[in-house]
């Protein structure tokens, strides 16, 4: 945090900083594996290379959850439901595209695989390989991080102020703002 303790023991920081240290350090993703990625991401969370200590918790519900780590080939019959834990999480969230399956579609390029989870939801960092290693996918997670540090949080929300100016009231209540 670009912050400074002055003799008396206060700390001076500014409210971007604040927010983004906050989430940047405590990324929760979501428990889910679709495939063989899975496992790649399932040994970053174990003993060896632990991923708690980057404060990166896997969370069983995606309501406690910020990070939705797409670890496999998405095929379109799953790709409603994780589409569903995706909205099922809060503001604000991240995805990770983790390996070629999610990124483009992989090895499979058919009728019944979704040919880059980036179609139904956003992506902020992908992940190359088939598989990536753990380290792969910490570094994803890393520059995950970063993205969060470099954005400009009380400039969004100004940003966003503008922007809701030029939508209709109904279109607002629509969207629940
Ligand atoms: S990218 Fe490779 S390792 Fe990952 S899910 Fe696809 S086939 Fe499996």
């Amino acid at each position: 945090m670009a912050s400074s303790i002055n003799g008396n023991g206060f700390i001076t920081t500014t409210v971007d900083e604040l927010l983004s240290w906050g989430r940047r350090n405590a990324l929760w993703p979501v428990t889910i594996g679709l495939a063989c990625c899975a496992i790649e991401m399932m040994h970053a969370a174990a003993s060896r290379f632990d991923i708690d200590r980057l404060g990166m918790i896997f969370r069983a519900s995606p309501r406690q959850a910020d990070v939705l780590i797409v670890a496999g080939t998405v095929v379109n019959k799953v790709a409603p439901m994780l589409k569903l834990i995706w909205d099922q999480m809060p503001e604000p969230k991240w995805c990770i595209s983790m390996g070629g399956c999610a990124s483009a579609g992989g090895p499979f390029p058919t009728y019944s695989t979704l040919q880059g989870v980036d179609r139904i939801i956003p992506v902020d960092v992908y992940i190359p390989g088939c598989p990536p290693t753990p380290q792969g996918l910490i570094f994803g997670l890393l520059e995950l991080q970063r993205k969060i540090r470099e954005k400009k949080v009380t400039r969004y929300e100004k940003a966003f102020e503008e922007f809701k100016k030029d939508l209709s009231p109904e279109l607002l209540s629509g969207i629940g703002v």
